[in-house]
């Protein structure tokens, strides 16, 4: 029997070890927090949870005036806003931790239920390199003080990431805090001051202003989220600008520091700002330090992120990578493709290598911006040749009974073929809406195909259909002239 150790228990390292344990190995994981990892216990899970109370909020804000509905008392919760709806932010938190422990406990119960062993503590490659008979040693400290050798065929390194800092801005978990504190949070934060306008900073800057925090967003780039598509990033800079939030471009931060109850973020440029609260959202450092990997002949990066290839394999025999601490692509569905895929070559069974191109991802603000295949980057420098269409959605007929101003669906296609490669969608509940492009990427739909299917009327995928129509038309009048 094929003994597999895995080092993290998150979704790059709990779904593999099911696979594994399927296809018949000895498995055990070792997890120093809890099975789900960072994904179940302080980041994904607890975010969208949280997204999903400030996404009602928004919802019934934006539109109940439109939409008719009467609100009997009209004194708004908190005290200087115009708003008619508050939250009890003590009562949100609870709830995100008690649905975060309960994944945990569910995802430990099916992977014990599969046969796999899991010990809690924290575990490292040990010093011994590659036994003659192929096999590896992994120590494993305790969370009981014990220390253990475990013999593997295999090892799977999936230990994830955690929030990086500024030197001069250390969260002290009350006023200046990172992305996994915020749960502790008994009150809402009346002045937030989130640092960072990538997915993370901008997820809860978003959140945040709905559930009636005064947000400022400090971003360092020309605009905020800027790894995704640019329309679709201007939407949403435009709408959390309506809403009231201060957004502050091309502006760096350098310090936080507390004074009593507020905290000053002082600017590169010597600007001081002030909040009640500040949320430090600039990136993340790979959990790779002092596993042993290279005394192993494991290669990190120059950011200290595991090499992996697309089979999950390092520069080390027997030694694969999966998830966040390889810095593939920062998503729990590629951490748990790369566990998987891993499993399957370990183990012998049929595996795809992994590809990047067909990969579906969201951010979720209000409106969500979702996102599959080619982007509009790698059509401008190039990379695809593809014509694009965008169709905003104020001319959707659903939009509009809906009340929703904000979005738009944007389709990619090779321009011979008609071959979709991409698409963006910004809409509430994109993430729902972005599937049937990535089943037209994931099998090489054309947009005569994707244009052929049924749509529901009215509804805002009749977008997509409608995007791959104009696609069609632009592809005759290509081949006409
Ligand atoms: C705020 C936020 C929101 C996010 N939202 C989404 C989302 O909506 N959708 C999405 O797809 N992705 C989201 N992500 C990204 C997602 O959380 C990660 O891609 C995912 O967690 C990666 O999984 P992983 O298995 O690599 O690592 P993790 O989930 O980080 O798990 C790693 C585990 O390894 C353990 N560990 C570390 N070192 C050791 C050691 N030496 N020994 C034993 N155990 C160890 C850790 O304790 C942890 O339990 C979000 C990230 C953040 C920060």
């Amino acid at each position: 029997m094929t003994r597999i150790v895995i080092i993290g228990g998150g979704p790059g390292g709990y779904e593999a070890a099911l696979v594994a344990a399927q296809l018949g190995a000895e498995v055990t994981v070792v997890d120093r927090d809890g099975l789900g990892g960072s994904a179940v216990l302080t980041d994904c899970v607890p975010s969208k949870t949280l997204i999903a109370t400030a996404e009602v909020m928004t919802t019934f804000d934006s539109s109940y005036e439109e939409l008719g509905i009467i609100v009997a008392d009209d004194t708004p919760p908190i005290e200087g806003s115009a708003r008619v709806v508050g939250v009890d932010l003590g009562k949100v938190n609870r709830r995100v931790k008690r649905l975060a422990i309960a994944q945990s406990h569910d995802i430990t119960q099916s992977v014990t239920r599969a046969g796999v062993t899991v010990l809690r503590g924290k575990g490292r490659l040990g010093a011994g390199g590659q036994a003659a008979d192929g096999s590896r040693e992994v120590i494993v400290d305790g969370a009981d003080g014990s220390t253990e050798t475990l013999r593997a065929d295999a090892v799977l390194i999936a230990t994830g990431v955690h929030p990086r800092e500024l030197p001069d801005a250390q969260p002290d978990g009350e006023r200046i805090l990172n992305w996994t504190q915020v749960y502790e949070l008994e009150e809402l934060p009346r002045e937030l001051i989130v640092v960072g306008s990538g997915v993370t900073g901008a997820e809860f800057a978003g959140a945040y202003q709905a559930l009636g925090s005064k947000v400022t967003l400090v971003s360092s780039r020309d605009r905020v989220l800027p790894g995704e598509d640019p329309d679709a990033a201007e939407v949403l800079e435009e709408v959390f600008r309506r809403r009231g939030m201060n957004v502050m471009s091309r502006s760096r931060a350098e310090s936080a520091k507390r004074i009593g109850d507020r905290v000053e973020v002082t600017l590169a440029d010597g600007t001081a700002i002030e909040g009640t609260h500040c949320l430090m959202a600039v990136g993340s450092i790979p959990n790779t330090a002092g596993l042993g990997l290279e005394e192993a002949g494991v290669k990190l990066n120059d950011w200290g992120q595991i090499q992996v290839d697309r089979v999950s394999r390092t520069s080390a025999p027997g030694v694969y990578a999966a998830g966040d601490c390889t810095g593939v692509f920062m998503l729990a569905s590629v951490a748990a493709m790369q566990g998987r895929i891993a499993m399957y070559h370990v183990l012998g069974d049929a595996v795809q290598p992994l590809n990047l191109k067909t990969v579906a991802s969201n951010v979720f603000t209000d409106p969500e911006i979702a996102t599959v295949g080619y982007t509009a980057t790698d059509v401008s420098c190039g990379k695809m040749d593809a014509v694009e269409v965008k169709l905003p959605l104020r001319g959707n007929p659903r939009a509009k009974m809906q009340g929703i101003r904000d979005g738009f669906v944007k389709l990619f296609a090779r321009p011979g073929t008609g071959i979709v490669v991409g698409g963006v969608v910004v809409a509430p509940r994109a993430s729902e809406l972005i599937h049937s492009i990535s089943l037209a990427v994931d099998n090489n739909l054309t947009v005569e195909q994707v244009a052929g299917a049924f749509t529901v009327y009215p509804s805002l995928s009749g977008s997509t259909a409608e995007a791959a129509r104009q696609l069609h038309i632009r592809k005759r009048e290509d081949s006409d002239s």
